[in-house]
């Protein structure tokens, strides 16, 4: 059944694409249907979404609220399972339903920035920057890499280990360049690059020359360690297409129907 509301949860909300994106894709598709950022701080997050449950409403979650939706949930799919937060909720006969759809979003950005259908990422050794949100989906995407390895650097190391540990993939390595020293990909799944005049999250000195970087923050032309990446005749990608994607997955899971990808980067645009 088709949602009778489409929003995005979070706090802070105001910031997030995802509105301009989905209502373009919404539009594409002719499907009368606003999309609305709501901005819930975590201790109306209950009783927030029971009414949007009543109201069978569906939507996505940002930050902070992704692991939370994911313990309110009657049902989660294997994947928001795995990664322990949902990103993509729906509702039907008064249940509520989660999905984490940055998994898919960010293997497809690893796949297409990799080339040949990302064929290069079987048996590759990954590098992990951050041991968030974000790099829970990270490593249950590259759990599906066949033979692949996972490092995981983060400045909180027993983040990293407790991560590494409830997902059950990756090793930990506390040395940065230790991390990333002949990686075949190295991942930022920290905010660094959020704001152009952060610090680079690995400096692309230690980084082997033949490394894929993906950055999973996004800014218009590039986050600064893609551009300088891309400056030094490096391969790299920042995070706009897994926005992309896991926005596409999420529309699939509502609306049973691919969205208009082009009319969603035309958005962001
Ligand atoms: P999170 O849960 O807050 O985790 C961030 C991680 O980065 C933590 O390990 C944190 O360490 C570390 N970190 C924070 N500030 C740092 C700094 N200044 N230097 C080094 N490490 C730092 O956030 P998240 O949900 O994983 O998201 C991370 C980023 O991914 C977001 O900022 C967002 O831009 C991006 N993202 C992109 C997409 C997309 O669709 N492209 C989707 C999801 C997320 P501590 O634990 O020590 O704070």
């Amino acid at each position: 059944m088709q949602p009778s509301r489409l929003v995005i949860l979070g706090a802070p909300v105001a910031h997030s694409l995802s509105p301009a994106m989905q209502g373009a894709a919404l539009a594409a598709a002719g499907i009368p249907l606003g999309y609305e950022a709501l901005h819930v701080e975590p201790p109306a997050l209950a009783d927030t979404l029971a009414g949007l449950v009543r109201e069978g409403a569906a939507g996505n979650v940002t930050i902070p609220h992704k692991e939370a939706v994911a313990a309110l949930c009657d049902e989660v799919t294997p994947v928001a399972q795995s990664v322990g937060a949902v990103n993509t909720f729906w509702s039907a006969g008064g249940r509520l339903f989660g999905d984490n759809t940055d998994v898919g979003g960010f293997d497809a950005l690893a796949r297409h920035a990799a080339g040949a259908g990302g064929a290069g990422l079987s048996d590759a050794t990954v590098a992990v920057l951050g041991a968030g949100g974000a790099a829970a989906a990270v490593l249950v995407a590259a759990a599906g890499w066949p033979g692949s390895r996972v490092r995981i650097h983060a400045r909180g190391v027993e983040r990293a280990r407790e991560l590494a540990g409830r997902i059950g993939v990756g090793e930990v390595v506390p040395s940065l360049a230790d991390a990333v020293a002949g990686a075949d990909v190295v991942v930022n799944a920290t905010p660094l690059g959020l704001r152009y005049e952060d610090d680079l999250p690995a400096p692309l000195a230690i980084i082997d020359r033949r490394s894929l970087l993906l950055d999973l923050v996004y800014r218009r032309g590039g986050t600064r360690w893609v551009q300088a990446a891309h400056a030094d005749g490096r391969r790299a990608a920042d995070g706009m297409r897994m926005l992309v994607e896991q926005g596409a997955l999420a529309f699939v899971r509502w609306f049973g129907v691919e969205p208009d990808r082009e009319a969603m980067w035309r958005a962001l645009d």
